[in-house]
């Protein structure tokens, strides 16, 4: 497979778990079991998570995954965020869906849903990034809602998810490049309320992580971790509970705490919507041709 394939296999396979996700009904199941069950799909139809499946709830927009024995359960009236990545040789398809519980919210779904139909439209090779930004925020702002105005789209490379280049969700000023053929990015307007300020903040939870140098930390449990990480997901994000099958579960959390203490892993704090107003995302991984956009997680 060339790579091409490689996006189009990981896009096709994204887009059903993520489709699965969005027509069940969570509420009263626990995030671990959600978290758990849709990771087990993309393997099942022939892929690997490329990030621990993310599952962010209300006020919380991104980079919550479930804790090896969290209790957490979707209630009624939640609003969720569930953000999946699927690789196939290290290259990436990442798509979210925003799934609510809560009908006075439906609309704030409606409007990240229609942001993105928008900016996929315009993304075609060599389309501005700040043309992008400027229809996600207008589509947004005719809801009458805000964009969360410091996250934003970026570009994938090989067991790499933020490659470098960003796709902003609101208008920009100053220096814009243009998207390049063949070039994978993802879109992903997230959308808050009006009484919302737009910006998220990082919070204390982290239980996402990401391997950043494999120099030994001199802890012969927590370098083996490393190690078994590395094999399989390379620089890209996991969580403690991919190691509870191989690992303790106190030899898992003393390791990652030596290997954060020890720089050898660098973290993902959750980032939550500042006024704590409830936030919504809609994702699809794109790759832009010279005449139309090749939606790989369609
Ligand atoms: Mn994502
Ligand atoms: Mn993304």
């Amino acid at each position: 497979m060339d790579y091409l394939q490689c996006y189009q296999k990981a896009g096709k396979i994204a887009s059903e778990v993520r489709e699965t996700a969005r027509n069940t009904n969570y509420i009263g199941r626990r995030l671990l079991d959600i978290c758990n069950t849709l990771e087990n799909k993309i393997k099942v139809l022939g892929g690997l998570p490329a990030f621990p499946v993310n599952v962010s709830l209300n006020d919380v927009a991104a980079h919550y995954t479930a804790e090896p024995y969290d209790e957490t359960e979707v209630k009624d009236g939640d609003v969720l965020k569930i953000d999946i990545g699927v690789q196939i040789d290290g290259y990436i398809a990442d798509t979210a869906v925003t799934v609510c519980y809560d009908a006075r919210y439906d609309a704030l779904v409606r409007a990240s849903e229609a942001a993105l139909a928008e900016a996929v439209r315009y993304a075609t090779a060599n389309a501005r990034v700040n043309e992008i930004g400027k229809v996600i925020e207008s589509t947004i702002s005719k809801f009458g809602f805000k964009p969360i105005q410091n996250l934003s789209g970026h570009s994938l490379e090989q067991y790499t998810i933020h490659a470098g280049k960003s796709i902003p969700n609101i208008r920009t000023i100053g220096p814009s490049f243009g998207l390049s053929e063949n070039q994978a990015y993802a879109i992903e307007p997230f959308v808050t309320t009006k009484n919302g300020h737009g910006v998220v903040f990082e919070g204390k939870t982290r239980n996402i992580f990401a391997i950043r140098s494999r120099k030994p930390s001199k802890d012969k449990k927590a370098d083996s971790i490393l190690e078994a990480i590395w094999n399989t997901y390379k620089t890209l994000p996991f969580a403690a509970r991919w190691l509870m099958d191989s690992y303790e579960a106190s030899e898992v959390q003393r390791s990652i705490n030596i290997l954060i203490a020890k720089k050898n892993v660098h973290t993902y704090p959750i980032l939550v919507e500042t006024q704590g107003q409830v936030v919504t995302q809609s994702e699809h991984t794109i790759i832009p041709k010279i005449d139309h956009v090749d939606i790989i997680t369609r």
